[in-house]
């Protein structure tokens, strides 16, 4: 089989490489460790023209069930940082990690979103944000690896960061990130502040994060709880009684059970209030 730096297995259960718990197989779970190991995979892969993800920590995903192609992770360098006149991070370090070096390094201004679980990847992909920050507001160019194995270095503005939103091209890998910090700023202290607001607002227990965007004028936790529906459930699966626009996974879970939450929450909301929620999480089928 292929040489790599890194690794690849063949069916993995999907669960456990997500927050949420749920899900069937991978046909391929690879975790790659350099940029040269991931091209031979694309390529690999796309000889073979066998279908992939890739994934961070699966904080943001709902799987329906089986995925027929391969699930790559990025390790090993894809985790390093290089801090210089540059700060260039790997796109697979976990993100509060990179923070808390960050600021161990003098450099602040992601306080906020210290604590939001995930990879830098991750976040990038989706602009994650807290506390009215977003990570597309630090990010100087990110350099992205396409489904042919070429790379592309991208700039912020060709990014088009918007809310919970990105404009990265289909099937594209970000591998590298540039971010823009002040220095002498740092605190940790303040970081630890939004960690433990963040404890107190979001619910415990296994999640896809918030299920729904928040329209433009609105908040979704507010309209679905006001719809009554909090701590309404179905099979293992409940809309969290501590903030509505969660869905927790009590134990033995599916994907029906969560989609059928998601279903009533969008008529309920649409009923009462006319909007059309859109998904925040990402459901892969
Ligand atoms: C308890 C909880 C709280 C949360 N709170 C917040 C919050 O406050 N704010 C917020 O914004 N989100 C929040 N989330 C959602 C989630 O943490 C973020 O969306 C996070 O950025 C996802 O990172 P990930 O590495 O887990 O990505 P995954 O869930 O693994 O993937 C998400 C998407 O990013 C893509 N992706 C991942 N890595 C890369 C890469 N290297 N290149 C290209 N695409 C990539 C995947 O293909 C997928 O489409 C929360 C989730 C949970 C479970």
């Amino acid at each position: 089989m292929l040489e790599i730096r890194g690794r690849i297995r063949k069916g993995i259960e999907i669960g456990p490489l997500t927050s949420i718990g749920i899900g069937g197989k991978t046909r391929y779970l690879i975790d790659v460790y350099d940029l040269i190991s991931l091209k031979k995979v694309l390529r690999w892969l796309s000889s073979k023209r066998i279908p992939y993800l890739v994934i961070g920590q699966g904080t943001n995903l709902l799987f329906c069930g089986d995925f027929a192609g391969a699930l790559i992770r990025l390790g090993g360098n894809f985790k390093r940082m290089w801090i210089s006149d540059r700060i260039v991070v790997g796109a697979g370090i976990e993100l509060k990690r990179m923070i808390r070096r960050l600021i161990a390094n003098g450099y602040g201004g992601l306080e906020e979103l210290y604590g939001i679980p995930g990879t830098l990847g991750g976040a990038v992909a989706g602009n994650a944000g807290a506390f009215g920050r977003s990570i597309g507001d630090f990010v100087e160019r990110v350099w992205i690896t396409n489904p042919d194995g070429s790379e592309q270095m991208l700039s912020s503005d060709r990014l088009g960061f918007g809310y919970r939103n990105t404009k990265l091209p289909e099937n594209t890998i970000i591998t590298f990130v540039e971010l823009t910090l002040r220095r002498g700023k740092g605190s940790l202290r303040k970081a630890e502040g939004y960690l433990k607001k963040r404890s107190e607002r979001i619910p415990h227990g296994l999640s896809a994060g918030c299920i729904f965007k928040n329209p433009e004028d609105d908040s979704a936790g507010r309209l679905i709880e006001a719809c009554g529906l909090k701590g309404y459930s179905r099979g293992d699966a409940v809309i969290s009684p501590h903030h509505a626009n969660f869905i927790i996974n009590r134990g033995n879970a599916n994907f029906s059970d969560v989609i059928f939450l998601i279903e009533k929450i969008r008529r309920e909301v649409k009923r009462r209030f006319g909007y059309d929620l859109e998904l925040e999480v990402r459901i892969i089928r």
